[in-house]
């Protein structure tokens, strides 16, 4: 049974955006991932409004004074198990906002991180690659069985040797 909802989870998972005090840099690129043209639903990824149905927790920008006790309200809203992306510099270190007297930093200074991806703002390339890096680290794929023929096992990939054969003037080889 734990199988299958990690399985269900994993196929399905339902993110909810939060914006700790980003600039909207990396909002705007979440929006695009949502999209049409990055279309993450293709991943089952599905964008939800409540806390309370959510299984992960996107964040952007490092973490306000005003925003910190709510960003913990929500997190704890979230059914267990929760994870949480910190995407963009200032979700992950505070980045250009680290050090200023009303920010308290990264998103990690108030709730746990499973996941951060860098860049001002990351592309939603490396949004996709991480988010689907996270689903690969909770559930990971399973190695395939090697097929036998005759006893032997097929080879890997990094083992097929390429072969030239010498093929003669006339075809013959
Ligand atoms: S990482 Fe860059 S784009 Fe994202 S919130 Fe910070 S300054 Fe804005």
């Amino acid at each position: 049974m734990a199988d299958a909802k990690t399985w269900a989870r994993v196929k399905s998972p339902w993110v909810l955006h939060f914006n700790s005090g980003a600039c909207n840099g990396c909002d705007i690129e979440i929006v695009a991932l949502l999209t049409p043209k990055y279309d993450v639903e293709r991943f089952g990824i599905k964008l939800e409004p409540s806390p309370r149905h959510a299984d992960i927790l996107l964040v952007t920008g490092a973490v306000t004074n005003q925003c910190a006790e709510r960003l913990k309200r929500v997190y704890d809203q979230m059914p267990q198990p929760k994870f949480v992306v910190a995407i963009g510099a200032c979700a992950c270190s505070g980045g250009v906002f680290a050090g200023t007297y009303n920010t308290l930093g990264g998103v990690d200074k108030v709730i746990p991180v499973s996941a951060y991806i860098p860049g001002c703002p990351p592309r939603p390339e490396a949004i996709i690659d991480g988010c689907v890096k996270l689903l690969n680290a909770i559930n990971p794929p399973k190695k395939k069985k090697r097929k036998q023929v005759n006893g032997i096992k097929e080879a890997t990939k990094s083992e097929v040797v390429p072969v030239v054969m010498e093929v003669k003037q006339d075809g013959k080889q």
